[in-house]
């Protein structure tokens, strides 16, 4: 038999009623905010995620599913949403015309790693992102925006971690006495991070190897060689934090390792995930239009897990509180059966019954198993006196009604 690929899934019931509920809360919360739906492809060209998100990330150097389509192009399954967000805002002109532009998008990307809890080949992101502003205070509001669309959704027990990576110039400092610290106890750190004292050695700090974190406890530490003008950045972007009464724990160590990032980066984490704790995560692009588009215009974005999401969500978020209703016929009366099924969907009635209609007493079995809160019967004298009988479950109440007053009962 021909299965799902490895680490990817079929989503149906719950799964898809919670996808649902997140993309509900995405338009409601990131609404309220300004901010618009984009759609873009999920297949996009090599060089920009190679270009956008970084040769040296984990991402691009082993998780890509490119291949050559067969107009011989370097293409790939996207990864992540940002990078299709700026080209699109680019190849559109926005930096031109209009250059503030709020955009939100839900929908699937593919990364090639190892399966295990939380984490999957193809999964799917909400994200946002904001161009044209660069502002303590918006920072403080994306990352407000980002808790108001947890909470939305239900879920508590959040953590959310903020930390300044400043500007290019000052980590070039940083990243020199990093490299120096680590060098004085390479054969004690991971393998990974050995690689990464080559290649990205920002990322190593976030390394989630125990012996790791051990090694990096006194490394030093990033702010301590911001300019003034990223360190009042950071105190600003913390004071409307706590004005907006977002509580939040400042991480040193949390990086996000590429060129590009400015100033503010954030993650929010439950402590309900094990080691895949990250549910949403972003921070500020100051360079990455200019990277991508030769474009001067900062940004600022999140991306979350909706895997991650839906595994915090409490099942009661996505019971239905409607009425069920479940409907008896007999052969004789099947035609006004379905004539009545027809009229009770037209207004907005969602009906369960049997296609093949047995006895009054097996169906009335199969109602009460499928939690019926009513039974509508249509026998030979309904149909006669053109009314239907209602029986209400939790009262055992059973009487004739036409059928407006049906409706009336049922909504
Ligand atoms: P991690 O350190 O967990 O690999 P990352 O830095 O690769 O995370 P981002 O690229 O920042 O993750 O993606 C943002 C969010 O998307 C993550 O916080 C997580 O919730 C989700 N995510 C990332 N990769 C996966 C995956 N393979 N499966 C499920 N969700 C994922
Ligand atoms: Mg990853």
């Amino acid at each position: 038999m021909i299965t799902a690929l490895k680490g990817m899934k079929d989503r149906y019931s719950d799964d898809v009623k919670k996808y649902d509920a997140i993309v509900d809360a995405s338009k409601k919360v990131f609404g309220k905010y300004g901010f618009e739906r984009i759609i873009t492809p999920i297949l996009e060209e090599t060089e920009l995620f190679r270009r956008g998100v970084g040769d040296e990330t984990d991402v691009v150097s082993k998780e890509m599913y490119d291949f050559k389509d067969k107009g011989e192009r370097d293409v790939t399954m996207r990864p992540e949403g940002t990078a299709g967000v700026v080209r699109a805002y680019l190849e559109a002109g926005f930096h031109k015309s209009s250059p503030i532009v709020k955009w939100f998008y839900n929908g699937p990307m593919y990364r090639y790693e190892a399966p295990q809890k939380g984490r999957m080949r193809e999964f799917h992101q909400t994200g946002v992102e904001m161009f044209g502003v660069r502002s303590a205070y918006l920072d403080a509001e994306i990352i407000k925006m980002g808790c108001d669309f947890l909470e939305e959704l239900g879920i508590t027990g959040l953590v959310v971690e903020i930390n300044s990576l400043g500007n290019v110039e000052s980590r070039k400092k940083y990243i020199e006495d990093l490299k120096k610290f680590m060098f004085e106890r390479l054969d004690k750190l991971s393998e990974d991070s050995q690689k990464r004292y080559e290649k990205n050695p920002l990322r190593a700090l976030d390394s989630k190897d125990k012996g790791d974190q051990e090694e990096f406890k006194d490394a030093p530490k990033l702010y301590d060689y911001l300019d003034e003008e990223s360190k009042k950045y950071f105190e600003d972007t913390k004071k409307y934090l706590e004005l907006l009464g977002v509580n939040y724990v400042v991480n040193d160590k949390l990086v996000r390792g590429l060129d590009y990032y400015s100033d503010t980066v954030f993650e929010i984490k439950s402590n309900k995930l094990g080691s895949q704790a990250t549910v949403l995560a972003g921070g500020r692009y100051d360079r990455l239009l200019e990277i991508l588009g030769n474009a001067k215009v900062p940004g600022i974005g999140f991306a979350a897990g909706m895997e991650r999401i839906a595994m915090l969500m409490d099942d009661s978020i996505i019971s239905e509180n409607e009425e069920k209703v479940y409907v008896i016929y007999f052969d004789d009366t099947k035609e006004y059966f379905v004539k009545t099924v027809n009229k009770l969907r037209k207004n907005g009635i969602k009906v369960n019954f049997d296609y093949n209609a047995k006895s009054f007493g097996a169906q009335m079995k199969k109602a009460n198993r499928e939690n019926a809160e009513y039974v509508l019967i249509l026998g030979e004298e309904e149909r006669d006196e053109n009314v239907i009988t209602v029986k209400k479950f939790s009262t055992g109440e059973q009487k004739k009604y036409s059928f407006e007053e049906v409706l009336e009962i049922l909504k």
